[in-house]
């Protein structure tokens, strides 16, 4: 054959070296990923060149790691370090999916594994502040708290995207059936993600929301508004930020001390935003009596460390009397952002 004495590979022999199928190369040259060096005009026959292995493989070991097409075309576009990096990112995504995914199987099981058991229904007393703070122009920030839902929201583009994410939130406010709580948060959530995206572009909203179901409580979350529990005198965060800088604490390449002052300590790697259709955490927890929850965007616990909120939490016995003394505390600090917040007790 003329072609094989120029040292080109037919189609079958760059499948086996490379470890593609014939299928696959067809597609990735349709696709511009990986296109033969020649093409037969009257046979239709594809040619490869032996030097085009090496991208022929670095595309089987990425197909491997599940990344899409686009993506591997991206990849194989860059020089060494910033295919790296691309690979990089594409996996802390993986990681990402991965957590929220795991979230959501505990909740399935904790969900299916006591749905026949009765619920002794709670009550929850509850108190719910906004402000501007004292340097931003306007409020961005939402938060509604009602018997059933407890919601806090910070909008980022314009402050329409806050108050549509919670607006959306709002029929969970009637009780929810308890064998249909995840597909009631699911469709919530859902209408939350349609409304923002309504919005047009560049606008989105943090969303943390608890749904009182019988004796348990789901948890919506997604973006880096946060969840606080004080139970039996201890006073942490059941929440994780969906920040870039948790995920380099995550992966260990930053520690918490660092990100306090990390420059871009803010950016989040997901929210509901209009051109994104990034899933929020789903999880389902047990209140108990004497449980205290305090949800807040980043207004508040960036202004008051840990020690503060928790002072407050523990001493203010009041829902109300609570929330004032901790949006007042966090002007006190020069009120830097919007705040939300919601306190929360179980009876
Ligand atoms: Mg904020």
């Amino acid at each position: 054959m003329r072609r094989a004495s120029l040292g080109l590979l037919t189609i079958g022999a760059f499948a086996r070296a490379s470890r593609l199928s014939p299928k696959a190369l067809r597609l990735y040259d349709e696709l511009g990923l990986l296109r033969p060096v020649s093409v037969d005009p009257r046979s239709g026959y594809r040619f490869y060149a032996p030097e085009q292995l090496e991208r022929a493989r670095l595309v089987a070991w990425l197909r491997r790691l599940g990344m899409p097409l686009a993506r591997i075309r991206r990849v194989c576009e860059l020089d060494g370090p910033a295919a790296a990096d691309e690979v990089a990112d594409y996996w802390r995504e993986v990681e990402a999916d991965v957590r929220s995914r795991e979230k959501l199987a505990s909740f399935l099981m904790n969900h299916l594994s006591r749905k026949d058991e009765p619920m002794s229904p709670l009550t929850i007393r509850y108190a719910v502040r906004t402000d501007r703070g004292l340097v931003r122009e306007e409020n961005q920030d939402v938060a509604y708290a009602g018997p059933n839902l407890l919601a806090v929201a910070d909008g980022f583009g314009g402050a329409t995207a806050s108050a549509a994410a919670i607006d959306a939130l709002k029929p969970l406010d009637d009780t929810v059936p308890a064998g249909d709580l995840l597909n009631a948060l699911s469709d919530a959530v859902e209408r939350a993600g349609t409304a923002v995206r309504e919005l047009g572009e560049h606008v989105g909203t943090t969303l943390t929301a608890l749904v009182r179901s019988g004796s348990r409580l789901a948890l919506v979350h997604i973006g880096d508004s946060r969840v606080y529990l004080l139970r039996d005198g201890r006073f942490f965060q059941i929440t994780q930020d969906h920040t870039l800088v948790q995920s380099m604490i995550d992966d260990g390449r930053l520690t918490a001390e660092e990100a306090l002052s990390h420059p871009q300590r803010s950016l989040l790697v997901k929210a509901l935003h209009s051109d994104g259709s990034a899933e929020p955490d789903l999880e389902l927890r047990d209140a108990q009596p004497g449980d205290r929850y305090l949800l807040c965007s980043d207004g508040l616990y960036t202004a008051l460390e840990p020690a503060a909120l928790r002072e407050v939490m523990t001493d203010v016995a009041d829902p109300g009397e609570a929330v004032r003394e901790l949006v007042d505390l966090a002007n006190s600090r020069g009120g830097p952002d919007n705040i939300a917040c919601v306190v929360a007790d179980v009876a």
